[in-house]
């Protein structure tokens, strides 16, 4: 029985540390691939999937500027670190047989696509996969700027936001046990409390666009596909 789902089109934003798993540094291929499968079913309910993968497992800029390296040379190196993961994806989703392109804003055509926002579109169409690589392309901006604006340009419905906690809390929930989570909140209310969801950059670009974020947890078996089917438990942020 395939569960129905409200959504055509939806971005889905990992962190690169998604694909950790209990590792410290890099790719946990069994991660990799259980994301996949969790992809997998969604993309059987025929959803269109967008997808944007962080570079925080292998490497971000503002660490590397912390150890003394030029800012915007160390955030291409944290570019160049979410190809490398979004080209691990792409081979586990292959292996599944869901067909998907790599799409890289920063030009390296031996290994992905350049971004060409008609041709990503037309990608999507027929339901393959678009994993969008190398953020921006900027350096200062992040994958959660990234995701959004991709999501934006590919007229996605939501953002779908896989973290390790099934949602928004109003304090961390891995230390504060009395930890609430809500079911909904406004972006104004996720800038105002400097709520950990986005980064507020992103987080202004969904408001002026009217873009929700859901987020929702990664290490629940399922979560992607309950989700899109209306179940679990979430927050939206709208
Ligand atoms: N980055 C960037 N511009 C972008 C997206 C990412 O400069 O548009 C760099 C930045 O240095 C960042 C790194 O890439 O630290 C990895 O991305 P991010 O920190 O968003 O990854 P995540 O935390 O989601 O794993």
């Amino acid at each position: 029985d395939t569960p129905r789902t409200t959504f055509q089109r939806v971005m889905l934003k990992i962190s690169g540390e998604a694909l950790m798993g209990d590792t410290a540094y890099g790719l946990h291929p069994p991660t990799v691939e259980r994301i996949a499968r969790e992809v997998k079913v969604v993309h059987d309910m025929g959803v269109e999937i967008c997808m944007v993968i962080g570079g925080g497992n292998i490497f971000r800029g503002l660490s590397g500027s912390a150890q003394g390296m030029e800012r915007t040379t160390a955030d291409y190196m944290g570019m160049l670190a979410t190809v490398m993961n979004a080209l691990a994806m792409q081979s586990a989703l292959e292996k599944l047989g869901v067909f998907c392109r790599v799409i890289s804003a920063i030009r390296m055509d031996e290994v992905a696509e350049p971004y060409i926002r008609r041709r990503a579109v037309r990608h999507l169409e027929k339901k393959r996969v678009c994993i969008f690589a190398a953020g921006t392309g900027n350096p200062y901006f992040t994958t959660d700027t990234a995701a959004t604006l991709r999501a934006n340009e590919m007229a996605c419905e939501a953002i779908l936001k896989g973290t390790k906690v099934d949602g928004v809390y109003d304090k961390d929930p891995m230390t504060n046990p009395d930890a609430v989570r809500y079911d909904r909140i406004t972006y104004d209310d996720v800038l105002q409390k400097h709520l950990k969801v986005m980064d507020a950059s992103a987080i202004a670009l969904a408001r002026d666009n009217n873009l929700p974020i859901i987020v929702f947890s990664l290490d629940e078996p399922g979560g992607f596909r309950g989700i899109l089917a209306g179940e679990g438990t979430y927050t939206t942020v709208h």
